[in-house]
Protein backbone atom coordinates (compact mmCIF):
# COMPACT_ATOMS: atom_id res chain seq x y z
CA UNK A 1 0.00 0.00 0.00
CA UNK A 2 2.51 2.52 0.90
CA UNK A 3 4.93 1.59 -1.98
CA UNK A 4 1.39 2.45 -4.26
CA UNK A 5 0.95 5.29 -2.18
CA UNK A 6 4.53 6.55 -2.84
CA UNK A 7 4.52 5.57 -6.12
CA UNK A 8 1.01 7.53 -6.91
CA UNK A 9 2.93 10.69 -5.25
CA UNK A 10 5.87 10.17 -7.22
CA UNK A 11 3.88 10.04 -10.32
CA UNK A 12 1.99 13.07 -9.68
CA UNK A 13 4.86 14.77 -8.79
CA UNK A 14 6.33 13.76 -12.38
CA UNK A 15 3.45 14.74 -14.13
CA UNK A 16 2.92 18.08 -12.47
CA UNK A 17 6.73 18.68 -13.27
CA UNK A 18 6.11 17.12 -16.90
CA UNK A 19 3.52 19.91 -17.34
CA UNK A 20 4.98 22.91 -16.16
CA UNK A 21 8.36 21.78 -18.21
CA UNK A 22 6.18 21.82 -21.30
CA UNK A 23 4.72 25.10 -20.34
CA UNK A 24 8.43 26.40 -20.15
CA UNK A 25 9.59 24.77 -23.25
CA UNK A 26 6.91 26.43 -25.18
CA UNK A 27 7.67 29.88 -23.73
CA UNK A 28 11.29 29.08 -24.20
CA UNK A 29 10.86 27.78 -28.13
CA UNK A 30 8.62 31.14 -28.90
CA UNK A 31 11.31 33.47 -27.23
CA UNK A 32 13.81 31.88 -29.82
CA UNK A 33 12.08 32.02 -32.55
CA UNK A 34 11.13 35.56 -32.42
CA UNK A 35 14.06 37.56 -33.49
CA UNK A 36 15.07 40.16 -30.94
CA UNK A 37 18.19 41.48 -32.45
CA UNK A 38 19.14 44.72 -32.36
CA UNK A 39 19.97 44.91 -36.25
CA UNK A 40 16.29 44.02 -37.18
CA UNK A 41 14.73 42.24 -34.54
CA UNK A 42 11.90 43.64 -32.15
CA UNK A 43 11.88 42.85 -28.19
CA UNK A 44 8.63 44.18 -28.29
CA UNK A 45 7.35 41.87 -30.29
CA UNK A 46 8.56 39.14 -27.66
CA UNK A 47 7.43 41.38 -24.67
CA UNK A 48 3.65 41.22 -26.32
CA UNK A 49 4.21 37.43 -26.65
CA UNK A 50 4.70 36.88 -23.34
CA UNK A 51 2.34 39.48 -22.14
CA UNK A 52 -0.41 37.41 -24.35
CA UNK A 53 0.47 34.25 -22.36
CA UNK A 54 0.26 35.77 -18.63
CA UNK A 55 -3.14 37.39 -19.70
CA UNK A 56 -4.08 33.94 -20.34
CA UNK A 57 -2.50 32.36 -17.18
CA UNK A 58 -5.11 34.82 -15.46
CA UNK A 59 -3.02 38.01 -14.80
CA UNK A 60 -5.01 41.32 -14.51
CA UNK A 61 -4.27 43.47 -17.34
CA UNK A 62 -3.20 46.12 -15.14
CA UNK A 63 -0.49 43.74 -13.93
CA UNK A 64 1.25 43.75 -17.17
CA UNK A 65 2.87 46.59 -19.13
CA UNK A 66 4.53 46.47 -22.40
CA UNK A 67 6.76 49.69 -22.67
CA UNK A 68 9.50 51.55 -24.42
CA UNK A 69 10.80 54.35 -26.23
CA UNK A 70 10.98 53.33 -29.65
CA UNK A 71 8.94 50.63 -31.38
CA UNK A 72 11.42 47.54 -31.32
CA UNK A 73 12.83 48.30 -28.60
CA UNK A 74 9.98 47.18 -26.08
CA UNK A 75 9.80 45.99 -22.40
CA UNK A 76 7.95 43.28 -20.24
CA UNK A 77 6.65 44.59 -17.24
CA UNK A 78 4.52 41.81 -15.48
CA UNK A 79 4.22 42.16 -11.39
CA UNK A 80 2.69 39.10 -9.28
CA UNK A 81 1.27 40.21 -5.99
CA UNK A 82 1.54 39.60 -2.50
CA UNK A 83 0.63 40.09 0.77
CA UNK A 84 3.38 43.05 1.09
CA UNK A 85 4.80 42.23 4.11
CA UNK A 86 8.02 42.75 2.85
CA UNK A 87 9.34 44.78 -0.28
CA UNK A 88 9.12 43.46 -4.31
CA UNK A 89 11.43 40.78 -5.56
CA UNK A 90 12.54 42.17 -9.00
CA UNK A 91 13.06 39.16 -11.83
CA UNK A 92 15.69 40.35 -14.27
CA UNK A 93 16.65 39.42 -17.90
CA UNK A 94 17.15 40.28 -20.84
CA UNK A 95 15.04 39.78 -24.08
CA UNK A 96 17.57 40.99 -26.66
CA UNK A 97 20.12 38.84 -28.20
CA UNK A 98 23.40 39.11 -29.90
CA UNK A 99 23.37 38.76 -34.27
CA UNK A 100 23.70 35.44 -35.64
CA UNK A 101 23.99 34.88 -39.05
CA UNK A 102 22.71 31.49 -40.36
CA UNK A 103 25.73 31.02 -42.78
CA UNK A 104 28.26 31.06 -39.46
CA UNK A 105 25.88 28.67 -37.93
CA UNK A 106 25.22 24.52 -38.52
CA UNK A 107 21.81 24.95 -37.72
CA UNK A 108 19.32 27.93 -37.84
CA UNK A 109 19.86 30.44 -35.00
CA UNK A 110 15.67 31.45 -34.55
CA UNK A 111 14.35 27.64 -34.52
CA UNK A 112 15.26 25.76 -31.37
CA UNK A 113 16.35 22.57 -32.26
CA UNK A 114 16.64 19.92 -29.95
CA UNK A 115 19.43 17.79 -30.49
CA UNK A 116 21.92 15.09 -28.98
CA UNK A 117 21.36 16.58 -25.76
CA UNK A 118 20.91 20.24 -26.22
CA UNK A 119 18.61 22.49 -27.01
CA UNK A 120 20.38 25.34 -29.73
CA UNK A 121 19.41 28.37 -30.61
CA UNK A 122 20.53 31.80 -30.40
CA UNK A 123 19.80 33.05 -26.91
CA UNK A 124 19.13 29.62 -25.15
CA UNK A 125 21.62 30.75 -22.35
CA UNK A 126 22.32 34.66 -22.62
CA UNK A 127 19.29 35.25 -21.24
CA UNK A 128 15.72 33.32 -22.69
CA UNK A 129 16.31 30.32 -20.53
CA UNK A 130 16.30 32.86 -17.88
CA UNK A 131 13.38 35.05 -18.98
CA UNK A 132 11.42 31.49 -19.58
CA UNK A 133 11.97 30.62 -16.07
CA UNK A 134 11.12 33.79 -14.28
CA UNK A 135 7.48 33.73 -16.84
CA UNK A 136 7.08 30.02 -16.60
CA UNK A 137 7.53 30.34 -12.42
CA UNK A 138 5.17 32.79 -12.52
CA UNK A 139 2.37 30.71 -14.52
CA UNK A 140 2.98 27.77 -12.01
CA UNK A 141 2.23 30.01 -9.23
CA UNK A 142 -0.58 30.80 -10.40
CA UNK A 143 -1.98 27.80 -10.78
CA UNK A 144 -0.85 26.73 -7.19
CA UNK A 145 -2.92 30.07 -5.76
CA UNK A 146 0.79 30.99 -4.45
CA UNK A 147 0.25 33.98 -2.05
CA UNK A 148 4.30 35.17 -2.08
CA UNK A 149 4.48 37.36 1.09
CA UNK A 150 6.07 40.15 -0.95
CA UNK A 151 5.51 41.12 -4.84
CA UNK A 152 7.23 39.59 -7.27
CA UNK A 153 8.27 41.93 -10.29
CA UNK A 154 9.43 40.14 -14.12
CA UNK A 155 11.44 42.92 -16.19
CA UNK A 156 11.91 41.41 -19.71
CA UNK A 157 13.99 44.10 -21.33
CA UNK A 158 15.56 45.66 -24.32
CA UNK A 159 19.24 46.59 -25.01
CA UNK A 160 21.42 44.73 -22.63
CA UNK A 161 24.02 43.45 -25.81
CA UNK A 162 24.27 47.02 -27.20
CA UNK A 163 21.97 49.76 -29.08
CA UNK A 164 20.81 52.91 -28.09
CA UNK A 165 17.69 52.07 -25.83
CA UNK A 166 18.96 49.97 -23.09
CA UNK A 167 16.06 49.04 -21.02
CA UNK A 168 17.22 48.68 -17.59
CA UNK A 169 17.70 52.07 -17.64
CA UNK A 170 15.07 53.32 -19.41
CA UNK A 171 12.99 51.63 -16.83
CA UNK A 172 14.50 52.90 -14.35
CA UNK A 173 14.24 56.72 -15.65
CA UNK A 174 10.70 56.86 -16.83
CA UNK A 175 9.14 53.35 -14.56
CA UNK A 176 10.95 53.29 -11.68
CA UNK A 177 7.77 52.85 -9.70
CA UNK A 178 7.06 49.51 -11.74
CA UNK A 179 10.70 48.28 -10.76
CA UNK A 180 11.85 49.53 -7.77
CA UNK A 181 12.12 46.64 -5.72
CA UNK A 182 14.58 45.43 -2.11
CA UNK A 183 16.43 43.84 -4.19
CA UNK A 184 17.16 41.83 -7.76
CA UNK A 185 18.07 38.44 -9.10
CA UNK A 186 19.87 38.56 -12.56
CA UNK A 187 21.66 36.41 -14.90
CA UNK A 188 25.54 37.07 -14.24
CA UNK A 189 25.82 33.79 -11.91
CA UNK A 190 27.46 31.02 -13.35
CA UNK A 191 26.61 27.26 -12.83
CA UNK A 192 30.01 25.34 -14.02
CA UNK A 193 30.05 21.86 -15.18
CA UNK A 194 33.93 20.77 -15.63
CA UNK A 195 34.76 17.80 -17.32
CA UNK A 196 31.08 16.24 -16.89
CA UNK A 197 31.04 16.89 -13.43
CA UNK A 198 29.16 19.58 -11.72
CA UNK A 199 31.50 22.04 -10.45
CA UNK A 200 30.03 25.06 -8.51
CA UNK A 201 27.00 27.01 -8.58
CA UNK A 202 28.12 31.20 -8.63
CA UNK A 203 26.05 33.83 -6.98
CA UNK A 204 27.35 37.36 -8.91
CA UNK A 205 26.88 40.01 -6.19
CA UNK A 206 29.53 42.23 -8.43
CA UNK A 207 31.08 42.20 -12.05
CA UNK A 208 33.80 44.16 -13.51
CA UNK A 209 33.77 47.74 -15.04
CA UNK A 210 34.05 48.02 -18.84
CA UNK A 211 36.23 50.83 -19.94
CA UNK A 212 38.22 51.56 -23.34
CA UNK A 213 41.15 53.87 -23.70
CA UNK A 214 42.12 55.40 -27.07
CA UNK A 215 46.08 55.40 -27.32
CA UNK A 216 47.64 58.27 -30.08
CA UNK A 217 50.90 59.09 -31.30
CA UNK A 218 51.02 62.28 -33.57
CA UNK A 219 53.78 63.04 -35.96
CA UNK A 220 54.80 65.35 -38.43
CA UNK A 221 55.17 62.13 -40.63
CA UNK A 222 57.22 62.48 -43.90
CA UNK A 223 58.24 61.08 -47.03
CA UNK A 224 58.48 57.16 -46.62
CA UNK A 225 61.54 57.33 -48.91
CA UNK A 226 63.82 59.23 -46.56
CA UNK A 227 62.48 57.42 -42.99
CA UNK A 228 63.22 58.83 -39.78
CA UNK A 229 63.65 57.45 -35.95
CA UNK A 230 60.54 59.32 -34.88
CA UNK A 231 57.98 56.93 -36.31
CA UNK A 232 54.46 57.16 -34.76
CA UNK A 233 53.64 53.81 -35.55
CA UNK A 234 57.16 52.59 -34.15
CA UNK A 235 56.12 54.72 -30.78
CA UNK A 236 52.91 53.32 -30.20
CA UNK A 237 53.79 49.70 -30.90
CA UNK A 238 57.08 49.64 -28.17
CA UNK A 239 54.49 51.14 -25.92
CA UNK A 240 52.04 48.04 -26.95
CA UNK A 241 55.19 45.81 -25.84
CA UNK A 242 55.43 47.04 -23.03
CA UNK A 243 51.70 47.10 -21.48
CA UNK A 244 51.44 43.47 -23.24
CA UNK A 245 53.99 42.28 -20.83
CA UNK A 246 52.39 44.49 -17.86
CA UNK A 247 50.03 42.90 -15.35
CA UNK A 248 47.81 45.26 -13.02
CA UNK A 249 48.13 44.33 -9.33
CA UNK A 250 45.81 41.45 -7.50
CA UNK A 251 43.10 43.47 -5.37
CA UNK A 252 40.67 41.28 -3.17
CA UNK A 253 37.30 42.30 -2.18
CA UNK A 254 34.86 40.37 -0.52
CA UNK A 255 33.19 38.38 -3.37
CA UNK A 256 37.02 37.84 -4.82
CA UNK A 257 38.22 35.92 -1.99
CA UNK A 258 35.86 33.80 -2.33
CA UNK A 259 36.58 32.83 -5.72
CA UNK A 260 40.48 32.31 -5.95
CA UNK A 261 39.88 29.74 -8.79
CA UNK A 262 39.87 32.22 -11.54
CA UNK A 263 43.37 34.15 -11.58
CA UNK A 264 41.89 37.24 -14.07
CA UNK A 265 38.90 37.72 -11.68
CA UNK A 266 41.16 38.97 -8.89
CA UNK A 267 42.75 42.17 -11.42
CA UNK A 268 42.03 44.64 -13.55
CA UNK A 269 43.28 43.63 -17.01
CA UNK A 270 43.95 45.93 -19.94
CA UNK A 271 43.99 44.56 -23.95
CA UNK A 272 44.95 46.56 -27.51
CA UNK A 273 42.16 44.96 -29.50
CA UNK A 274 42.34 47.49 -32.43
CA UNK A 275 44.98 49.27 -34.25
CA UNK A 276 45.25 51.53 -37.12
CA UNK A 277 47.77 54.11 -38.31
CA UNK A 278 49.45 56.00 -41.24
CA UNK A 279 47.52 57.11 -44.25
CA UNK A 280 49.37 56.06 -47.18
CA UNK A 281 52.19 53.23 -47.84
CA UNK A 282 54.94 55.97 -49.41
CA UNK A 283 54.15 58.51 -46.54
CA UNK A 284 55.77 58.43 -42.88
CA UNK A 285 52.63 57.85 -40.68
CA UNK A 286 51.32 60.97 -39.33
CA UNK A 287 48.85 58.96 -36.72
CA UNK A 288 49.01 56.05 -35.14
CA UNK A 289 46.32 54.55 -32.78
CA UNK A 290 44.85 51.68 -30.97
CA UNK A 291 41.71 50.99 -28.54
CA UNK A 292 42.88 49.52 -25.30
CA UNK A 293 40.26 47.81 -23.51
CA UNK A 294 40.26 47.17 -19.74
CA UNK A 295 38.31 45.42 -17.41
CA UNK A 296 37.96 47.21 -14.23
CA UNK A 297 37.82 45.59 -10.82
CA UNK A 298 35.08 47.38 -8.98
CA UNK A 299 35.94 50.01 -7.01
CA UNK A 300 39.14 51.36 -9.15
CA UNK A 301 38.89 54.41 -10.93
CA UNK A 302 39.14 54.51 -14.63
CA UNK A 303 41.39 57.67 -13.65
CA UNK A 304 43.60 55.52 -11.93
CA UNK A 305 43.90 52.87 -14.38
CA UNK A 306 44.59 55.32 -17.25
CA UNK A 307 47.87 57.04 -15.06
CA UNK A 308 48.58 52.99 -14.83
CA UNK A 309 48.69 52.60 -18.59
CA UNK A 310 50.50 56.28 -18.82
CA UNK A 311 52.98 54.96 -16.43
CA UNK A 312 53.51 51.36 -18.46
CA UNK A 313 53.51 52.50 -21.73
CA UNK A 314 56.51 54.79 -20.77
CA UNK A 315 56.59 57.29 -23.71
CA UNK A 316 55.07 60.68 -23.15
CA UNK A 317 54.31 60.70 -27.03
CA UNK A 318 51.54 58.16 -26.78
CA UNK A 319 48.30 60.07 -25.56
CA UNK A 320 45.86 57.89 -23.61
CA UNK A 321 41.68 59.20 -23.42
CA UNK A 322 39.20 57.04 -22.12
CA UNK A 323 36.41 56.41 -24.42
CA UNK A 324 32.90 57.13 -22.76
CA UNK A 325 32.75 57.55 -19.45
CA UNK A 326 32.51 53.99 -17.09
CA UNK A 327 29.43 52.96 -15.67
CA UNK A 328 31.13 52.51 -11.72
CA UNK A 329 29.25 49.53 -10.25
CA UNK A 330 29.95 48.68 -6.58
CA UNK A 331 29.69 45.10 -5.34
CA UNK A 332 26.04 44.40 -3.81
CA UNK A 333 26.33 43.48 -0.24
CA UNK A 334 26.35 39.89 0.81
CA UNK A 335 22.64 39.32 1.85
CA UNK A 336 22.24 36.19 3.81
CA UNK A 337 19.08 35.40 3.00
CA UNK A 338 19.68 35.09 -0.88
CA UNK A 339 23.10 33.61 0.24
CA UNK A 340 21.20 30.90 2.72
CA UNK A 341 18.34 29.97 0.37
CA UNK A 342 21.02 29.42 -2.62
CA UNK A 343 22.44 26.81 -0.60
CA UNK A 344 20.10 25.04 0.79
CA UNK A 345 18.38 24.85 -2.89
CA UNK A 346 21.77 23.69 -4.13
CA UNK A 347 22.35 21.14 -1.68
CA UNK A 348 18.87 20.00 -2.35
CA UNK A 349 19.23 19.29 -5.97
CA UNK A 350 22.94 18.72 -6.45
CA UNK A 351 24.53 17.53 -3.71
CA UNK A 352 27.92 18.30 -2.78
CA UNK A 353 28.17 21.70 -5.18
CA UNK A 354 29.18 24.33 -3.48
CA UNK A 355 27.77 28.11 -3.67
CA UNK A 356 30.48 30.14 -4.87
CA UNK A 357 30.63 33.98 -5.08
CA UNK A 358 31.79 34.96 -8.11
CA UNK A 359 32.60 37.93 -10.42
CA UNK A 360 31.62 38.51 -13.89
CA UNK A 361 34.68 39.77 -15.94
CA UNK A 362 32.10 41.11 -18.55
CA UNK A 363 28.75 43.52 -17.35
CA UNK A 364 25.58 42.94 -17.27
CA UNK A 365 22.34 45.25 -16.40
CA UNK A 366 23.01 44.09 -12.71
CA UNK A 367 25.20 47.85 -12.58
CA UNK A 368 22.79 49.68 -13.16
CA UNK A 369 20.12 48.81 -10.90
CA UNK A 370 23.25 48.06 -8.17
CA UNK A 371 24.15 52.53 -9.08
CA UNK A 372 20.46 52.92 -8.67
CA UNK A 373 20.44 51.04 -4.99
CA UNK A 374 18.91 47.75 -5.80
CA UNK A 375 21.15 45.23 -4.84
CA UNK A 376 21.17 43.33 -7.56
CA UNK A 377 22.98 39.27 -7.11
CA UNK A 378 23.61 37.29 -10.41
CA UNK A 379 22.67 34.01 -10.34
CA UNK A 380 21.47 31.04 -13.12
CA UNK A 381 21.07 27.23 -12.27
CA UNK A 382 21.51 26.24 -16.00
CA UNK A 383 24.84 24.31 -15.94
CA UNK A 384 26.99 24.87 -18.78
CA UNK A 385 30.61 23.59 -19.41
CA UNK A 386 33.53 26.01 -18.40
CA UNK A 387 35.09 24.80 -21.70
CA UNK A 388 32.70 25.30 -23.72
CA UNK A 389 30.63 28.56 -23.57
CA UNK A 390 28.89 29.55 -26.85
CA UNK A 391 27.17 32.22 -25.50
CA UNK A 392 27.17 35.31 -28.59
CA UNK A 393 29.25 32.66 -30.74
CA UNK A 394 28.11 30.42 -32.95
CA UNK A 395 25.82 27.03 -32.02
CA UNK A 396 24.92 28.41 -28.84
CA UNK A 397 23.47 25.96 -26.97
CA UNK A 398 21.97 24.37 -23.40
CA UNK A 399 22.03 20.91 -22.04
CA UNK A 400 18.02 19.40 -22.02
CA UNK A 401 18.81 18.29 -18.52
CA UNK A 402 20.30 21.47 -17.68
CA UNK A 403 17.71 23.54 -18.72
CA UNK A 404 14.95 21.89 -17.10
CA UNK A 405 16.87 21.32 -13.65
CA UNK A 406 17.53 25.36 -14.13
CA UNK A 407 14.11 26.09 -14.70
CA UNK A 408 12.96 23.89 -11.34
CA UNK A 409 15.66 25.71 -9.32
CA UNK A 410 14.66 29.20 -10.19
CA UNK A 411 10.92 28.48 -9.65
CA UNK A 412 11.98 27.08 -6.27
CA UNK A 413 14.14 30.33 -5.61
CA UNK A 414 12.00 32.90 -6.32
CA UNK A 415 9.71 30.73 -3.37
CA UNK A 416 12.07 30.39 -1.01
CA UNK A 417 12.41 34.15 -0.99
CA UNK A 418 8.73 35.01 -0.90
CA UNK A 419 7.65 32.57 1.97
ZN1 LIG B 1 23.10 38.29 -21.18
Amino acid sequence: MISRFLAGLLLFGFAQNGAHNQIARDIYKELIEIKTTDSDGSTTRAAEAIAARLKAAGFPEADIQVVGPHPRKGNLVARYRGTGRRGPLLLLAHLDVVEALREDWSLDPFTLAERDGHFYGRGTTDDKAMAAAWISAFIRMRQEDYKPDRDLIIALTADEEGGDYNGVQWLLKNYRDLVDADFALNEGGESLIKDGKYLLNGIQPSEKVYQSFRLEVRNAGGHSSRPVKDNAIYHLAEGLTRLAKYQFPIHLNEVTEGYFQRMSLLRTTCVATRLEGGHADNALPQTARAIVNCRLLPGESPAEVRSTLIRVLEDSRISVTPIGDATASNPSPMRADVLAAIEQLTNQMWPGVPVVPVMSTGATDGLYLRNAGIPTYGISGFFEDVDDTRAHGRDERLGVKQFYEGIEFLYRLVKALSS
